[in-house]
């Protein structure tokens, strides 16, 4: 019998993936599910980008295309991150992958030893910690509460630091929670890294447009970290182009070259169209992005407003991504029929089967009090699964 690796079996199946799974095959199954479990944007590509993408393949870009991505396309991440974020990577320091979720297992593979600790602020993307268990790396988990908008202080952060410390991996805006770092907040956990130059931060930084606060503060703009900083960014998110799987790095040359290399064993150089497709993106003004931004705000007012009106749901105020993450554990010990609700995860089933909305629980995100809500659909869809959501959690007594 074939014996799977250690490695595989200690790993979890991406919780929003399989929730996605699941909505998918009871939507074949002819049952009307409303998922709102994928982080995806419901809108369609630009049309300037699917143009590129056709004149490359008319170009016959079709070929390998250097590990790292095209020189012409990181020229233009170079620019972007100049023009958007202040931040100063040259070409070579830019390492283009298959997805952020490639970029993140680049630079965790290239940093992180067997025993190694990872910092991860929760609640946390789902992958961070898979990503860090196969490398056998040892996540360190330090949570963050409701009652401080999910993000952990600078005295939490230097509380967790070990001798044996070698990177933190976070996000802002944040999936799940979508909240957003400030200046101030960054600048607290910049001074405490600026004393452990040893410790890699990797900054995730891919829903830096859907941000409802204003002006996206990086934390590499640091100058006295800006060694230790990966920033990590792709066009997944704020260019609609999940499907496309691009991402991409800004870090120092030793690391982006290690990047490179260990790209160059696993996957080559991603997709040409998508590359040559990528630079209209980079160059685009994000200003056309307005439009999609203030749709996710007022989504985000629905959704909000819809679950404040739900007796024993707290929510905080997301600033950014397309995210609300709310409190349910008052509804822990509560049940309906022979449903009983013991956790989250029992709510996401609850909530599945008797309001046909597929949600994802906040036990994959480290938060086992909350539930995660992707608003990236229709009002339409968002008020009718609010409704739904808000009958079913009624009956619970
Ligand atoms: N980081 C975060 C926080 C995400 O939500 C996602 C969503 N997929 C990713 C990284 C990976 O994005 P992709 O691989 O599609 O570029
Ligand atoms: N990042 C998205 C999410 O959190 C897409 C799914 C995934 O890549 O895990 O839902």
């Amino acid at each position: 019998m074939i014996q799977l690796s250690d490695r595989l079996q200690a790993m979890e199946e991406s919780a929003t993936l399989a929730m996605s799974r699941i909505s998918r095959e009871l939507k074949a199954a002819g049952k009307d599910v409303i998922s709102l479990s994928l982080g995806e944007p419901d809108f369609f590509t630009p049309q300037f980008i699917k143009d590129a993408a056709l004149e490359a393949m008319n170009n016959n870009f079709t070929m390998y295309t250097p590990v790292a991505g095209y020189d012409d396309l990181r020229e233009s991440i170079s620019e972007k991150f100049k023009r958007d974020n202040g931040l100063t990577y040259s070409k070579d320091q830019i390492v283009v992958s298959t997805g952020a979720k490639q970029s993140i297992a680049n630079v965790v593979m290239s940093c992180v030893n067997p025993g190694d600790e990872v910092i991860i602020p929760a609640p946390y993307w789902v992958s961070y910690v898979e990503i860090v268990k196969v490398v056998e790396g040892t996540p360190v988990i330090v949570h963050a509460g409701i009652e401080t908008d999910f993000k952990i202080t600078a005295a939490q952060l230097e509380a967790a630091i070990t001798p044996k410390t070698k990177m933190m991996i976070f996000s802002t805006p944040c999936n799940p929670t979508g909240s957003v770092y400030s200046y101030e907040e960054l600048k607290s956990l910049a001074d405490v890294f600026e004393k452990y130059p040893n410790i890699v931060v990797i900054a995730d930084e891919i829903y830096e447009h859907i941000n409802f606060v204003g002006k996206h503060e990086s934390l590499a703009q640091f100058p006295k970290i800006y060694d230790q900083v990966v920033t990590i960014n792709g066009v997944s998110k704020a260019w609609a182009m999940t499907g496309w799987r691009l991402g991409y790095i800004g870090a120092s040359k030793e690391i982006a070259d290690a990047c490179n290399k260990i790209q160059g064993q696993f996957t080559s150089g991603t997709c040409s169209i998508t590359q040559k497709a990528s630079i209209a993106a980079m160059k685009a003004d994000p200003a056309v992005l307005n439009d999609m931004i203030s749709a996710f705000k007022s989504r985000r007012d629905l959704v909000l407003s819809m679950l404040n009106d739900m007796p024993g749901v707290i929510t905080n105020i997301p600033d950014g991504a397309f995210y609300v993450f709310p409190d349910i554990s008052s509804f822990f010990g509560k049940s309906y029929l022979d449903h009983k609700i013991e956790n989250a995860n029992d709510l996401c089933v609850y909530l599945l089967s008797e309001a046909m909305v597929a949600l994802v629980t906040g036990d994959a995100f480290g938060d086992p009090n909350c539930i995660r809500i992707s608003y990236a659909a229709s009002e339409e869809t968002l008020t009718k699964a609010m409704t739904r959501v808000k009958d079913a959690l009624a009956k619970l007594k």
